[in-house]
C-alpha cells in the first residue's frame, strides 16, 4: 500500500524532501507527492487565526478516491480540533487520512532560534504517529514508541522515533 504526501501551504522543499526519503527507508511502500486542488483559507477560523484540521480532512476525502493507500496532508499552517488549543497532527483511527501541522514542530517557535535538524526529527516523529493511527494504531505507553501521546513538544522530544515492537507489528510494510 502507498503511502501520499500532499503539501497545502507547505513551503519548505527541502524538509519534504528529506520526509520522503525518510519514508522511503522505513516502509516498503512507495512514497509519492500529490497535489490537491484545495484552498485551506476556506478553514481558516479568523477568531483563533488557526484552520479547523477535521474540516480540512473532510474535505480532502472528497479529492483523493484516485489514490489507493495512505495519505498526509502535509501543512505549515497552525491547525486545531475545537476542544484544543492547537493539535500537531489529526489522522483517522484505521482509515486513509491524516493531517500534520510542522508550524509547532519549529524550535523557533519556542525559542526563537532554528534548529533544522530537531524540526526533521520532531516532523518524522510525529507523521510516523499519525501514519500509526491511519493503520489503527492507538496511543502506546512506552515511551520509546513514537505512538506515545504528544500534547505539547516536550513529548514529541522525548518520546522515541519509531515503533515499539507491539505496535509495529500492526504496521503494514515497515522496515525498521
Ligand atoms: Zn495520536
Ligand atoms: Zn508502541
Amino acid at each position: 500500500m502507498d503511502i501520499f504526501i500532499a503539501p497545502l501551504k507547505f513551503y519548505s522543499a527541502l524538509l519534504l524532501q528529506n520526509l520522503v526519503k525518510e519514508l522511503s527507508k522505513r516502509f516498503t511502500s512507495n512514497i509519492h507527492i500529490i497535489e490537491l486542488k484545495m484552498n485551506l483559507d476556506d478553514f481558516l477560523f479568523f477568531e483563533r487565526g488557526q484552520y479547523f484540521s477535521t474540516q480540512i480532512i473532510a474535505e480532502a476525502m472528497k479529492l483523493t478516491d484516485e489514490f489507493d493507500g495512505k495519505i498526509i496532508l502535509l501543512t505549515n499552517v497552525d491547525i486545531f480540533v475545537p476542544v484544543l488549543t492547537f493539535i500537531f497532527g489529526e489522522a483517522q483511527l484505521n482509515g486513509k487520512h491524516s493531517i500534520l501541522s510542522v508550524c509547532r514542530l519549529h524550535e523557533e517557535f519556542y525559542s526563537g532560534i532554528s534548529n533544522e535538524s530537531l524540526l526533521f526529527e520532531r516532523t518524522i516523529k510525529e507523521a510516523l504517529h499519525e501514519l500509526g493511527h491511519c493503520y489503527g494504531l492507538r496511543h502506546c505507553i512506552d515511551w520509546d514508541c513514537v505512538m506515545h501521546s504528544s500534547p505539547g513538544i516536550e513529548e514529541v522530544d522525548i518520546k522515541g522515533n519509531t515503533y515499539c515492537h507491539k505496535c509495529i507489528s500492526k504496521i503494514e510494510g515497515y522496515k525498521q
